[in-house]
């Protein structure tokens, strides 16, 4: 390559600027304070932000039992680390005084909630699922076999990842439910 000596003036130029320009850039980053991590012996897990059908990959913060810092992971392959502002905010969700996390139970007629516990919630779930598939299931129509409940919905959140996602469909499916919906679609 042939180079004038212009050239050769303006490329040495460039060159020596460039040189000066990173030292005192690696300068005054070492006279920034050193800040401590505000989140040091936390513990991470990786979660699924439940408020949208996107579904974004989340690394979780929590320390003594609270969650105190969200961000998006970098490595799940929808949002590769990308959060928009519901996703940030979601720990306030969890860290809410207002979140319920017992059993609630309203009887018919009553306008009181009641507290229960999960060995009670469980079997009479279990119970009430089986007795209406049981009254409720077409068997035929039209001559044709047709096994649907017509008296159940089933309706998905967006914080199940795949996996529960599709056991969730498949035990809708073996009940016979038509109305499968998803949460975020409504
Ligand atoms: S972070 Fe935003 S876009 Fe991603 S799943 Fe949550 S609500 Fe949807």
């Amino acid at each position: 390559m042939k180079i004038s000596r212009r050239g050769f003036f303006k490329t040495a130029g460039a060159g020596a600027a460039t040189g000066v320009l990173g030292g005192q850039a690696k300068q005054s980053l070492a006279a920034l304070p050193v800040r401590e991590d505000p989140f040091a012996g936390a513990a991470s897990t990786t979660s699924v932000c439940p408020f949208c059908a996107v579904g974004c990959g989340t690394i979780v913060k929590s320390l003594d039992g609270k969650v105190v810092h969200i961000d998006g992971d970098p490595e799940h392959p929808i949002n590769q680390g990308a959060l928009c502002s519901k996703g940030l905010a979601f720990s306030q969700t969890v860290n809410s005084p207002g979140r319920i996390q017992t059993v609630r139970y309203r009887a018919p007629g009553s306008d009181k909630w009641e507290e229960k516990s999960w060995e009670w919630a469980l079997p009479r779930i279990a119970r009430l699922i089986k007795d209406t598939r049981d009254a409720t299931l077409v068997q035929e129509k039209d001559g044709h076999a047709v096994n649907r409940n017509e008296g159940m919905a089933c309706l998905g959140g967006a914080a199940l990842d795949n996996e529960e996602c599709y056991l969730y469909a498949k035990m809708a499916r073996a009940l016979g439910v038509v109305y499968l919906e998803h949460q975020a679609r409504i």
